[in-house]
């Protein structure tokens, strides 16, 4: 048995690992274009900013694919999929041929177009390589300008500031992280920015990137302003790197169609991780998750059904971490309840004391919460939504000083 993985990242990786558990004799081969081993891009801002050593950014060492039997076949590109002749092209020229294949090709930030975008010192956040771009950009740096008010856009704005920048940070909405967090949550976040001298204009986007010489000078603004930048750092969304797949015959949408045994359309090929836009059984819709978490759980769901068992993806429930400047937010399910009959959002007390906590009901039942400040019961609390809990006799006890949403989750479990 040949099982081939296009991407060295956390799904690729996470799969690879499960087969190998279940399969000591089959033959494994990762293929990604990058040269790293497998590392963490969550990581990345922390090693931008210098709170962690190069090392500690990778998830696994050099030697750990020729230990576990894996060739990993680095900086090579597969440029089309013939699942016909179970077989892919490679940049190179040659076909490597498989007997279940498994794509983990991920996502790439979506590119601003505005005049003067292409200019030299415009950049984005994907890779190690970008990473240590940025890392050398910043010394010779003094002014930076940050755009995107999602998770990605705020960690650009905070390795800028780390890096000893003059960073203006700039969100087109009214708030931070405006899918999921409401403006008293977002006020909390904002507070924390402006604290580490990080300057955020909100309603604020990018007009025009003015350059000197084929390199970017100035950033001017959607409200008419101009910042003086050196570098300028886009982060306004992924989109998943589908482009090699046509003739592929795969089903697509905003990823690879998978159901929830994480087979795509066409025989023995499956997708996880960012790429995949997954049966969500729950809902009956197809979702494209893009977490590290998720990663990990359809990596070892696709490991699994690949080498010959049978797992299925639960319903999927976003579920987003980031930590700012040791101020944690967790974003669970629906977090802006949509303005219609049946929804209501719950905050009891807060914001108190810096913490927030939001619930989201339907007709009783939990289908979102944000936390804010204290999220050691985010898992639990995903799991009162994933069960669609109806919580509408423990609406008090949600905001309770010491609330336990593990307990909760056992008296709901008890009384169903
Ligand atoms: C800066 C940053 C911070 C983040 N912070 C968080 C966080 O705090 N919490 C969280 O949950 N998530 C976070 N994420 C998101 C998380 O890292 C991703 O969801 C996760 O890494 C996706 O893993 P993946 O394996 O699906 O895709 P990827 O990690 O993108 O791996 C795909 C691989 O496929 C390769 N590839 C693509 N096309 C081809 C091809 N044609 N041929 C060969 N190889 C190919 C690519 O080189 C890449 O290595 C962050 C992401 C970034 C970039």
């Amino acid at each position: 048995m040949h099982y081939l993985i296009i991407g060295n990242g956390g799904a690729g990786l996470r799969a690879a690992r499960t087969i190998r558990k279940r399969d000591r004799e089959g033959a494994i081969t990762i293929v990604d274009e990058e040269p790293h081993p497998c590392y963490y891009r969550m990581r990345l801002p922390d090693y931008i900013s210098g709170w962690r050593e190069r090392d500690t950014v990778f998830v696994v060492e050099e030697d750990f694919y020729a230990e576990n039997g894996i060739e990993f076949r680095r900086n090579t590109r597969v440029t089309a999929v013939r699942p016909d002749e179970h077989e892919v092209l490679l940049d190179a020229g040659g076909t490597i041929s498989y007997d279940r294949l498994l794509i983990a090709a991920g996502a790439r930030p979506r590119e601003l177009s505005c005049r003067g975008s292409g200019f030299d010192g415009v950049v984005y956040l994907r890779t190690l390589d970008q990473a240590e771009d940025i890392i050398r950009r910043g010394k010779a740096a003094q002014n930076a300008v940050a755009l995107g008010g999602g998770l990605l856009g705020v960690e650009m704005a905070r390795a800028f500031n780390e890096l000893g920048l003059n960073t203006h940070y700039l969100i087109r909405e009214d708030r931070f992280w405006p899918q999921m967090l409401d403006a008293s949550g977002s006020a909390l976040v904002e507070k924390v920015l402006e604290e580490k001298g990080i300057m955020l204009h909100k309603e604020e986007g990018i007009d025009e990137i003015e350059g000197e010489g084929g390199r970017v000078a100035a950033v001017t603004t959607t409200a008419g302003k101009r910042y003086d930048a050196d570098i300028v750092g886009i982060a306004i969304g992924v989109v998943s790197n589908l482009e090699f797949l046509e003739g592929s015959g795969l089903e697509t949408g905003r990823g690879i169609l998978v159901d929830e045994h994480l087979r795509a359309s066409r025989p023995d090929i499956y997708a996880d991780g960012d790429i995949a836009q997954a049966l969500d059984v729950a809902s009956g819709e197809y979702r494209l998750v893009t977490s590290w978490l998720n990663t990990q759980r359809q990596g070892q769901i696709a490991g699994v059904n690949m080498s010959g068992g049978d797992e299925i993806l639960e319903g999927v429930v976003p579920f987003n971490v980031i930590v700012i400047y040791g101020l944690s937010v967790a974003s669970l399910g629906l977090d802006i309840p949509p303005e219609e009959e049946g929804y209501e959002a719950l905050t009891g007390d807060y914001p108190k004391d810096g913490r927030y906590r939001k619930f989201v009901l339907k007709d009783g039942v939990l289908v979102g919460g944000t936390l804010i400040g204290d999220i050691g019961e985010a898992q639990a609390i995903e799991s009162l939504i994933k069960m669609q809990a109806d919580v509408s006799d423990y609406r008090d006890r949600l905001f309770e000083p010491g609330f336990d949403a593990k307990r909760l989750l056992e008296e709901v479990k008890g009384a169903g």
